[in-house]
């Protein structure tokens, strides 16, 4: 396919998948209409780039289904001074996505082979506001702390308790919260009054495996 046909179907991907289940902001439809999302997946797979559905990308993990990728970063209300946290970098797709809502995007993955990769595609995409860091996510990047908004893009048992202290006022932090097998996708939101939840629907992510997250070992699904 050459980029002019991905550019299509990438665009009907947009229209089928996403617009039509709700996702309403034009600035994300944007973004997803803009990055090459198969440039994230190994070549043997870029004809199923712009599927309905999540993909290896090596070391048991995934890239996210697309509408899932929007409808999180939908959730975040990015503005674009926000400087924003991502927990599990994995391909880095949706470190590009934020990357074109946001001012600063900081990500984090456990995994050295997935950061690395990621920060070259990144980079060969022309992204310069980013920054891949490899390290345990539920810990938060306190040098960089407070964050308008914390995405973490793998299951969690709980809130992990530093990501909802490295909120800056006002900011926003989406994780999903659950079992291993399925997960609720919460938002966290700092107040003046307090931490307020929301919850915007089921989902199912690999682990988030560290300090605040899942304790590790046992197979991934
Ligand atoms: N956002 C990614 C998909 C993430 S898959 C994309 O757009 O492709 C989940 C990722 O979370 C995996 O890469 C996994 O290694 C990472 N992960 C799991 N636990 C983590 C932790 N405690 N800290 C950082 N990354 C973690």
């Amino acid at each position: 396919m050459s980029e002019d046909e991905f550019s299509g179907v990438r665009n009907r991907m947009v229209d089928a998948q996403i617009e039509v289940r709700g996702v309403a902001d034009l600035r994300v439809l944007a973004a997803m209409r803009r990055v090459p999302r198969h440039r994230f997946v190994p070549p043997a797979l870029w004809d199923q780039a712009y599927n309905d559905y999540p993909l290896p990308i090596g070391d048991d993990q995934t890239i996210s289904q697309p509408y899932i990728v929007a409808l999180m970063t939908e959730a975040l209300e990015l503005k674009d001074t926000d400087r924003v946290l991502e927990i599990g970098t994995g391909s880095g797709y949706q470190a590009a996505i934020l990357a074109e809502l946001a001012a600063e995007v900081y990500s984090i993955d456990r995994l050295a082979s997935l950061a690395e990769q990621a920060r070259k595609v990144l980079a060969a995409l022309g992204y310069k506001n980013f920054q891949v860091r490899v390290g345990d996510g539920t810990l938060g990047w306190p040098e960089e702390a407070p964050f308008d908004a914390i995405l973490v893009t793998a299951g969690s048992p709980q809130v992990p308790r530093p990501l909802v202290e490295q909120l800056a006022l006002g900011g926003r932090l989406v994780v999903p919260v659950g079992d291993r097998f399925s997960q609720t996708l919460t938002r966290a939101r700092k107040t003046g009054e307090g931490v307020k939840f929301d919850y915007l629907g089921g989902c199912r992510f690999v682990r988030l495996i560290g300090k605040y997250g899942w304790q590790g070992g046992g197979p991934e699904y």
